[in-house]
Order: C-alpha cells, then sequence, then structure tokens
C-alpha cells in the first residue's frame, strides 16, 4: 500500500511520484504514461491518492519504476472541503519533508492512513485531528522534544501551577519553566490551552482518540508548527495555510 506524497511532471505522459508506502517507506517512482487517460491508474496520479502500488527499484540510489498502481481508498470527501484539504496537504508535505527515504515505517503510514480517514469525515475535528497527528508523527521520527518536565530543571510539568509563563524551545527540546525560560532567547509562549492540549496529548493510550477542544488544538498546533519550522530551517509551504501565526507568537520568538 502506498499514499501519494508529491508529484513532478517528467514529460508529456510520465510523471515522476513519490510514494509513502506501508512496508518500504518513501520511494521516488518514475510513473510512465500515467497521464494518458487511458492509462491503467485512469490518468495523472493525484496527491493524496492511495491504493496498492507495484513498483522495482535495483538500486536505492536512483528512481525507481511504477508498474502499476490502482486506488483503493477515495478521497473525495476530503476534497469537498478546502481547509480539510489544505490541512491533509499540510500532513502529506510534513512526511514527505521529515521521513528520510527508504526508511520503512508501517506506524507512520497507518498514523497517515488514520489522519487523512478521519479528515474525511465532514463531523470530525480538524484541529484536534491535526494535533493528534502532528504530535505522533514527531514523536515517531524522534523530534517531539520533552514535554512532560522542564528541560532545565527537571520539574513536572504538572506541577507547575498552569497559569506560571512558560515556554518551549526547540533548540533545548522541550519545555521551560519560570524559573529556566530567561537564560534562552529562542522560545515560544506555552498558553493555558496550549498546556491543556499537551497534558491530553500526553496522557492519550493507544488506540484512543485524543480528546482535544478546538481552542486546545489550536494552540496546541501552533506550537507543533513552530517547532516543525525551527526543526527544517523554514516553514513548510502549506503552513500559511493551516496553522495561524499571529503578532503575539512572532514577538514571543524575537523576544
Ligand atoms: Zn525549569
Amino acid at each position: 500500500m502506498g499514499i501519494c506524497l508529491r508529484t513532478v511532471d517528467y514529460s508529456e505522459t510520465s510523471q515522476v511520484v513519490c510514494f509513502l508506502t506501508r512496508n518500504t517507506g518513501i520511494v521516488n517512482l518514475l510513473a510512465k504514461g500515467t497521464k494518458r487517460p487511458k492509462s491503467k491508474s485512469g490518468g495523472a496520479i493525484d496527491l493524496l491518492a492511495e491504493g496498492e502500488v507495484l513498483f522495482s527499484c535495483k538500486n536505492p540510489e536512483t528512481l525507481g519504476l511504477l508498474m502499476e498502481f490502482s486506488e483503493t481508498v477515495s478521497r473525495t470527501p476530503l476534497r469537498r472541503d478546502a481547509r480539510r484539504l489544505n490541512v491533509s496537504l499540510y500532513m502529506i508535505e510534513l512526511v514527505g519533508k521529515m521521513l528520510p527515504e527508504g526508511d520503512p515505517h508501517p506506524p507512520v503510514f497507518d498514523l497517515l492512513h488514520n489522519a487523512l480517514e478521519r479528515l474525511g469525515q465532514s463531523d470530525s475535528p480538524i484541529e484536534a485531528v491535526l494535533g493528534f497527528f502532528q504530535w505522533r508523527f514527531l514523536r515517531h521520527v524522534g523530534l517531539l522534544g520533552e514535554l512532560g518536565s522542564c528541560v532545565g530543571c527537571g520539574t513536572a510539568v504538572m506541577k507547575i501551577p498552569p497559569n506560571a509563563e512558560m515556554y518551549f524551545s526547540s533548540q533545548q527540546g522541550g519545555i521551560l519553566c519560570p524559573a529556566c525560560y530567561g537564560a534562552t532567547n529562542e522560545k515560544f509562549r506555552i498558553t493555558p490551552p496550549c498546556l491543556c492540549g499537551i497534558s491530553a496529548l500526553l496522557t492519550v493510550t493507544s488506540g484512543q482518540k485524543a480528546d482535544l477542544s478546538e481552542s486546545q488544538g489550536v494552540e496546541v498546533n501552533r506550537l507543533l508548527g513552530y517547532h516543525i519550522t525551527h526543526q527544517l530551517g523554514k516553514p513548510l509551504r502549506m503552513m500559511k495555510h493551516v496553522i495561524t501565526t499571529g503578532n503575539r507568537q512572532q514577538a514571543t520568538e524575537s523576544r
């Protein structure tokens, strides 16, 4: 199984398609003739398309060859809602940018598949789905950072009064308590709803849905978006369409 993360036109009739496959991880494949209307794939392969991928790849350094792609999951419900579509495009961009090529991560495939399925349901809470996805993805690739206790002194976050001023530092790799944040310039303010959201995500066990309110989700997504931008050195292309970054955030960043 594979999910299309990126496509580039290769010629009049062919594409280079980047798939996240469940068993091989990210693969870049030359898809010959897919843009012909009568091709086996039924036309060009679109972003977010998911299905059975048959390919040959002799050498991981070179482009593999797509033999067959048959779409098995319909993404039509997602494409009907601009907000849901943008969030899913952000998710595939994040995976494509942060996951190394040819390194299998079946849990990440399952995470992305489930998040796209949830987003396709018109009554699913978008911010909570995105928050849970970003959280789990970052944790999986080892970049989430320490959110349970202060990275400066080790104080458990639960023991810090909820209204105390707290920050997250991407460079330091986690939360900084009121006694520790002063020494760091690069930091992002953690608002009370953000802290509640973090607590909810910290306590969620596998197989459960994260119980995040809309406002907690918005704040958690801003924090994780900030962290991802810092890790990558620049924002993801879709970020501005998905995560609100206000003046307050910029002011905090430059303090
Ligand atoms: Zn501290």
